[in-house]
């Protein structure tokens, strides 16, 4: 008889936007005044840039010509070089040098974060950040890492609490990690670290002889100088991280699909090569991603490409700005919005996530993210996100002044 996984079983029921969810039909079923604004999950709603569009449609009908048809895709674990170089000219557009051998092309960062967990022991120690996108988490506690979840919380990882008391950016733990989950700028809170915050875990990694996993899916929402768009700006980060990102929020591509994952040659552990074991991984497990979508991927980063999906990137700043301001006109205390899509809210008079959830559902029909789904320090405060319309998040944030006067 087959003996599964028994680590599924330790999971908590469900991801948490299946309960979001379960609650909006809920509302929806009870035929609400006004029509629902959704400010909870995390896609984009711009539509892909015109010389995206151009050369998908290029690439669609090279597919269609026997002299251009492509299969099966035979440079690098089915990523095209146009694509790995065209990736390294952005990073050292970026002042970053990184070689297209160390560059893996991918489905999305969440694959990536996920999927990097075949190169660890299961017995390894991972931290995490509260609040944490919640992939992290859950991969682990499927590899076998995380433990039991007891009391809200796993009994192996180490919480590294990301409050408004520090900045939102994690404290060293007393308990030392071996693999170490930083993701700036951060879902869910917006907030993004400087140089020196991500050179005190360099350090201390490269001392420890930990993995940083580096998420950086929202760089491109970077506005502000001195916040680091790689890790691997960061001195001495060769050595100890990995860096994920994705053309899914810089570019729209949620639903096209394609991201990266770098791995610098020089991070060895156990005297093997991380990037090495990843190639292998690559190379046995995964057969690249679409060539039209890769043509996209590539034309994203060109110079007109780039531009036209900064013009999106720079709408949905707009709004983050028109929440930020909303809200803290209506007497709440926001965080991020600045460098980030996400909106990090308190909720007012002590209220918990799931109560100011219900509140704007019910009262506002606005539907937002409880923090508290995103970890223990996520509890008390709610997450929006200014991936929306213009015209929509004006009106939620018009809903929610005059709920909150
Ligand atoms: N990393 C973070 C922090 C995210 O918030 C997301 C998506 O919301 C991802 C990764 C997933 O990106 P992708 O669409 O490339 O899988």
């Amino acid at each position: 008889m087959v003996h599964v996984n028994k680590n599924f079983q330790k999971l908590p029921g469900g991801y948490l936007f299946p309960e979001i969810g379960r609650r909006t039909r809920a509302f929806e079923a009870s035929h609400p005044p006004m029509p629902i604004i959704r400010m909870g999950i995390g896609d984009v709603t711009r539509p892909l840039a015109p010389a995206v569009i151009e050369a998908m449609q290029k690439a669609t009908e090279e597919m269609g010509r026997a002299e251009t048809f492509r299969g099966y895709c035979e440079e690098t674990n089915g990523a095209y070089d146009f694509l790995r170089f065209a990736i390294r000219d952005a990073y050292r557009r970026g002042g970053v040098d990184i070689a297209d051998d160390e560059i893996f092309v991918s489905d999305g960062a969440k694959s990536d974060c996920g999927n990097i967990g075949d190169l660890f022991d299961v017995d390894n120690v991972v931290a995490v950040c509260d609040p944490v996108y919640p992939v992290y988490v859950d991969t682990n506690a499927m590899a076998g890492r995380a433990g039991d979840y007891e009391d809200g919380k796993w009994t192996n990882l180490v919480y590294l609490p990301c409050t408004a008391e520090n900045g939102f950016f994690p404290a060293l733990p007393e308990r030392v990690p071996d693999i170490i989950y930083i993701c700036s700028p951060n879902n869910p809170t917006g907030a993004a670290a400087d140089y020196d915050q991500l050179k005190t875990w360099v350090d201390y990694a490269n001392e420890h002889q930990s993995v940083i996993l580096f998420d950086s899916a929202y760089e491109a929402f970077i506005t502000e100088p001195g916040i680091p768009h790689s890790i691997f700006e960061v001195e001495g980060a060769r050595t100890c991280a990995i860096e994920f990102r994705s053309f899914s929020k810089s570019s729209g591509f949620t639903g096209n699909r394609c991201a990266y994952t770098v791995i610098p040659k020089e991070l060895i552990r156990d005297g093997a090569s991380l990037r090495d074991m990843w190639n292998r991984r690559m190379g046995t497990k995964f057969n690249g991603v679409a060539y039209v979508i890769q043509r996209a991927a590539e034309a994203a980063l060109s110079p007109e490409g780039w531009e036209q999906s900064m013009e999106n990137v720079r709408y949905y700043l707009n709004n983050a700005r028109v929440i930020r301001k909303a809200l803290t006109g209506a007497g709440l205390t926001v965080y991020g919005g600045v460098n980030a899509p996400y909106i990090w809210c308190r909720a007012p008079g002590g209220m918990g996530s799931w109560e100011f959830f219900d509140k704007l559902l019910r009262d506002a029909c606005i539907v937002t993210t409880p923090g508290a789904g995103f970890g223990p320090s996520g509890e008390g405060y709610v997450r929006l996100t200014a991936f929306g319309t213009y015209e929509n998040t004006c009106e939620a944030m018009e809903r929610i002044k005059k709920l909150l006067k």
